[in-house]
């Protein structure tokens, strides 16, 4: 019990303090560390497609296998450099371009490199997520992963456990993200939802089967998309990583005019994600997107192919766009690396990859506070 007098001392300093804590600014942690990452790749797009939107030598029927060359030029061909990027990738240059950052224009110091020497898709999927190349990765063959990815890594820490989720349109995956050892839910074949919950995923399912089977290894990219946007709707894992192939795959059949279709539906799948990311209030303010590539492709007629004969698909981009991205626009004179990209997702949950695995590349510098 206290006394009366005890009870004015006792108001006056409450009073005092709510004074002093009233005139104290609110602190930056008021608002939430952005702890969330959307991944996605797009398998084999060139940087030359990034920066320079669609190539005029390639909407032709010899170098381009492009069937209906003036549809093709309608919908992606303008003569302006922006307005033509802006055409096959709107969400890209409208949005990400301003609010985050875009590397690898080799033509402003930029260039982003592979440095696995192989420059096809395995190796350059285990240097994007395990962070550093690594020659036993020699092959596209179903060989569980020896490296323990960045994806594995915080599946595997209790704040994140449950809440990574990979979709994919290959059914290499699997084994790229080892999931017999990481226990990684990793759907990249087949139907996006094995055991379907609801109406929708029903409804998905039975498209995916109405879609026409094209390559033995792949998917087309819709039922990848719609299992990963669902996922984001209804179990809204803290990291969701989205892999799509059917750029590659159109590309190694010489169709420029479907690698570009491919690009731009990437393109529009992209802003679905954090246009939807935003209105869900586990995401909003708090959720970065990194895009990146495995390889990229021959510079002309070559521009079907990637792999050890072609040097020059060892140069990639990337895209990254946050609440903590302050270095914005295309970046002049900021080279990077293909196996930074795994620190870098780490570092955009707050996590710190390069201490965790010896050998690992640093994140990229994203903003002006970093060294
Ligand atoms: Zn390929």
């Amino acid at each position: 019990m206290i006394a009366k007098s005890q009870k004015w001392v006792v108001g006056a300093l409450a009073t005092a303090f709510g004074v002093l804590l009233a005139t104290i600014p609110e602190p930056a942690e008021a608002q939430p560390r952005a702890d969330r990452v959307i991944v996605i790749t797009l398998d084999g797009v060139r940087w030359q497609e990034i920066f320079g939107g669609a190539d005029r030598r390639l909407i032709t029927g010899r170098d381009g296998g492009t069937a209906d060359t003036s549809l093709t030029l309608d919908r992606f061909w303008r003569d302006d450099l922006d307005a033509r990027r802006r055409a096959l990738l709107p969400f890209l240059w409208g949005t990400v371009a301003e609010r985050g950052m875009l590397l690898g224009d080799s033509t402003r110091g930029s260039a982003v490199r592979v440095t696995n020497g192989m420059r096809f898709s395995y190796p350059g999927y285990n240097e994007l997520f395990a962070g550093a190349p690594d020659d036993r990765v020699d092959s596209n063959d179903k060989v569980p992963n020896p490296n323990v990815t960045v994806l594995e890594w915080l599946h595997g820490q209790p704040a994140f456990a449950g809440s990574v989720e990979v979709f994919g349109s290959w059914d290499v995956f699997p084994s790229i993200f080892n999931v017999g050892r990481s226990r990684l839910p990793v759907n990249g074949a087949g139907l996006p939802f094995p055991t379907p919950t609801s109406e929708r995923e029903r409804i998905a399912n039975q498209m995916t089967e109405w879609l026409p089977t094209l390559w033995r290894a792949a998917r087309l990219d819709a039922p990848t998309m719609a299992g990963a946007l669902e996922a984001l709707r209804t179990r809204r894992p803290r990291v969701l990583a989205v892999l799509l192939g059917e750029t590659d795959e159109w590309a190694h059949e010489r169709r420029y005019d479907l690698y570009l279709d491919a690009a731009r539906r990437s393109d529009d799948f992209i802003r679905a994600l954090w246009e939807t990311a935003q209105s869900l209030p586990e995401y909003r303010g708090r959720t970065s997107l990194i895009i990146a590539t495995d390889h990229g492709r021959g510079p002309t007629r070559d521009w079907t192919d990637h792999g050890r004969d072609v040097p020059a698909a060892e140069r990639i981009w990337m895209a990254i766009m946050g609440p903590e991205v302050t270095l914005t626009g295309v970046r002049a004179n900021q080279p990077a690396t293909q196996s930074q990209f795994a620190a870098t997702v780490a570092r955009l949950v707050g996590q710190d990859w390069q201490s965790a695995r010896v050998g690992a590349a640093p994140a990229i510098r994203i903003s002006g506070a970093e060294r």
